[in-house]
């Protein structure tokens, strides 16, 4: 039994808020447990410069930490003058992460802008990033789809992300931050809902794993997302409907 009483494979409780604020063309505000990260989508109607001639668009995001999201203050990049490695290593893996459940040449020259703000960090804010940022992508699109300034739905597929990680050699999933800073291993797992990975982030912090813990940590990690896209599935229910006309449409 884990401090908060979970099992070594339970999930943390994810709540999704949609449409949470009201200028972006999507925007989330999703719990895992005690981390709360607020994801909006916005597109801008221009590429950047070396996208320009192509017939494609293109989809980056930024992540930041509120200074109060933290049990120290975290100065904010804005007075620091810049980004710490950590900030820029995390935001290009949401970008990365949210192209390869895009199709970008379905949304022309256009720029889909995914700005993650954790408002309480409690371990995992790069994956609740992910898997709230989909969600905030998918109002977005819909949104522009609805009003026929797309003519295809351009999601692919569904997109989640959950860490696992071995603390006093047990294989935890979804770790919290008690947990993280305690791992010996740490491992961030990225997967669509096909069952293909986008990204699998495996360190040894201070520890090592062998193949078959590794194994083990990644169909722990697997399960998790499965739960994952319930419950994205769940919250976006009302959209869901037109996600299957339009993949049907799409595909005939
Ligand atoms: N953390 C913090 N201050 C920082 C960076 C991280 O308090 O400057 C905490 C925060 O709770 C975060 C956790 O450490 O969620 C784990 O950070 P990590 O870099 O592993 O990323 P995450 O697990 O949040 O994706």
């Amino acid at each position: 039994m884990r401090a908060d009483g979970r099992e070594n494979d339970e999930l943390r409780g994810i709540d999704l808020k949609l449409n949470y604020t009201d200028n972006p063309d999507g925007s989330v505000l999703i719990e895992m447990g005690k981390t709360k990260v607020i994801c909006t989508a916005m597109v801008e109607d221009k590429v950047p410069i070396w996208m320009r001639n192509s017939n494609s668009g293109w989809l980056t995001a930024e992540y930041s930490m509120l200074p109060g999201s933290t049990s120290t203050r975290k100065q904010r990049d804005s007075t620091r003058g810049k980004q710490d490695g950590r900030t820029v290593e995390i935001q290009r893996l949401i970008g990365r992460s949210l192209r390869s459940c895009i199709d970008l040449n379905l949304i022309g020259q256009r720029t889909i802008w995914i700005d993650v703000d954790v408002i309480q960090a409690d371990g995992g804010t790069r994956c609740a990033s992910i898997t709230g940022g989909f969600v905030a992508l998918y109002l977005a699109m819909k949104k522009l789809y609805d009003q026929g300034v797309l003519e295809a739905f351009p999601i692919k597929n569904f997109l989640g992300a959950v860490s696992v990680g071995k603390v006093d050699d047990q294989i935890l999933l979804d770790l919290n931050y008690i947990e993280d800073s305690r791992a010996q291993v740490d491992m961030n797992v990225i997967m669509n809902d096909q069952g293909e990975f986008t990204e699998v982030q495996g360190s040894g912090e201070g520890g090592t794993f062998s193949q078959e813990e590794f194994s083990t940590m990644l169909a722990l990690a697997q399960e998790g997302i499965r739960d994952i896209f319930v419950d994205q599935r769940l919250a976006l229910e009302q959209y869901l409907e037109d996600y299957k006309n339009e993949k049907n449409s799409t595909s005939n």
